[in-house]
């Protein structure tokens, strides 16, 4: 394709597997990458696959990839003309946007006062309102004091959540039941907020307790046009965080998903929202209630590249360099069913404990209708620096109940040697008879598994597969994982994550 103009070279001021992602649709569109990272990720996929990388500084976050400063001179050492900013760390920071501009390079995100008008929790519901769309009833209220909020909940009524204002990651919340929990409660989420966010202002929202998560995609362009990219469900979450993933949501009329979608454009549009957005309600009884705003590309984005047959970061890219037209709300129609699954290096059989070490193996299953989106490879280390994600394993398929077997399937032939990960956990989940119905609540986790899964014995076909799934990965490259067979071997009895029987449990399967 032809350069564009004002874009040669793209910075990318994240890590993991969406750096890879934003790296992958550099390439495609003929764009140099710069890497900005810090000194813990030198041995990943992402640093492999740039053109230019840059240190900005050490593994911790705040003196690496949350310094505003470090990202913006190592952009332009890098002599990047743009900086994509991924998800997570600075993606959602008007200040960094701000400093990103005001160095001469383009931001890959809304401009800063989008991001301020409806990327902060607060802004955004007062936003919304006068939008006259609804959002869940509750205190958004300057006086802070310890009274004045435990009076508040009383009067929402219990249940009631408390959110730091400035949160996110399902951190900084904590639902109150009675009044007799409410000052610690709060007290708790004021002190998470101010450790992890630097702010202790709180808000409070009757807490919606068979709610599911929906959350609609929005694309802006320059010329102002926003159309909504349909809705994904993440209603399978862990501590307020999301597992699995999928688009469409089996739940919505289509009169519900246009009423929806169209509240997302409205709010989109009274800021003058440029790129990818994601807007985020809860589903209760029929009626949607506004949650938030993330002024962002989204983890799950994939399910509704695959359901849409778009690209979301290609799309990203060309509208910050202005050469992009938004995809026409009705050219946009889905075909078949995605699901994804977050796989997190943790013991699923002790409570989700994050597990590190070097990865021995790693094999992800080919096959029509699978996508892996991953930053590590054999031989490189899972620390606890950063977030245990290593990897999300995305299926399509022309209806739900396939695109869940094929996501079993698929799951049962992963594999990864060297640290635990939630693959059995997952799979335990989409097996689920409240799953394949669809019926599961943001409660689905709680009810079913509040504590993991329970450490068992492994069956024969389970054993067989993994002396198998071992052979194939000493034949293609015990040696690049840089340790010795042997070792892969024993570890391997301990750490296996992936295999187990293949194919549909006893739990609910119907015929596709
Ligand atoms: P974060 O920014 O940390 O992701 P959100 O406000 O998006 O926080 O909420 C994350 C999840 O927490 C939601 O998907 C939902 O499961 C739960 N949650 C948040 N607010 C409420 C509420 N008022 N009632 C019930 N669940 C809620």
């Amino acid at each position: 394709m032809a350069k564009m103009k004002r874009l040669q070279s793209v910075a990318i001021a994240n890590r993991g597997e969406v750096a890879v992602r934003i790296i992958h649709a550099c390439h495609e569109l003929g764009l140099r990458t710069v890497l900005l990272h810090s000194e813990a990720d030198v041995q990943t996929r992402a640093y492999r696959m740039a053109d230019t990388r840059i240190c900005i500084g050490p593994a911790a976050t705040a003196e690496s990839y949350l310094s505003i400063e470090r990202n913006v001179n190592g952009a332009l050492a890098g002599k990047a003309d743009a900086v994509h900013p991924g998800f997570g760390f600075l993606s959602e920071n008007a200040a960094f946007a701000q400093a990103v501009m005001d160095a001469g390079l383009l931001f890959v995100g809304p401009k800063p006062e989008s991001i301020r008008a409806v990327g902060d929790k607060i802004a955004a519901k007062k936003t919304i309102a006068s939008a006259k769309a609804p959002s869940v009833p509750g205190y958004m209220g300057e006086d802070q004091r310890i009274e004045t909020l435990v009076e508040e909940a009383a009067k929402i009524g219990f249940p009631v959540i408390v959110k730091a204002a400035a949160g996110g990651g399902g951190r900084g919340m904590k639902v109150i039941r009675s009044r007799a929990e409410a000052v610690d409660q709060i007290s708790s989420a004021q002190r998470e907020g101010l450790s992890a966010f630097g702010s202790s202002v709180v808000f409070l929202e009757k807490y919606l307790d068979r709610a599911k998560h929906i959350e609609f995609q929005i694309f802006g362009d320059a010329s102002g046009d926003v159309s909504y990219l349909l809705e994904r469900e993440c209603s399978v979450q862990r501590r307020h965080q999301k597992i699995i993933e999928e688009a469409l949501s089996a739940t919505l009329t289509p009169e519900l998903r246009k009423a929806m979608g169209e509240t997302a454009v409205r709010l989109a549009q009274s800021a003058g929202y440029e790129g990818a957005g994601t807007v985020e309600f809860l589903l209760q009884d029929g009626n949607f209630y506004f949650l938030e705003m993330n002024t962002r590309l989204q983890v799950e984005h994939p399910v509704t590249e695959m359901v849409l047959g778009v690209d979301l970061v290609k799309a990203q890219i060309l509208n910050a360099a202005k050469e992009f037209r938004v995809w026409p709300q009705e050219s946009i129609v889905p075909h078949g069913h995605a699901i994804e699954a977050r796989i997190y290096a943790e013991n699923p059989y002790a409570g989700g404990i994050p597990s590190m070490g070097k990865i021995l193996g790693v094999k992800w299953p080919d096959g029509p209708g699978r996508r892996f989106e991953t930053g590590i490879d054999s031989g490189d280390e899972i620390t606890s620096f950063y977030d245990p994600m290593i990897a999300k394993v995305i299926v399509w398929d022309e209806t739900r109940l396939r695109a869940i077997k094929k996501l079993k399937t698929t799951l049962s032939q992963s594999l990864v040697l060297g640290v635990h990960t939630n693959i059995p956990f997952v799979k335990e989940m989409i097996s689920h008879p409240e799953f394949i119905d669809a019926s599961m609540t943001t409660q689905f986790v709680e009810k079913y598994f509040s504590e993991g899964l329970r450490p068992r014995e492994r069956s024969a076909t389970e054993l067989e597969f993994q002396k198998r799934a071992l052979d194939v990965v000493s034949n293609e490259g015990a040696a690049d994982a840089g340790t010795s067979l042997a070792a892969s071997r024993t570890a391997t009895a301990t750490w296996f994550s992936g295999a187990g029987s293949a194919g549909p449990s006893s739990s609910g399967w119907s015929n596709t």
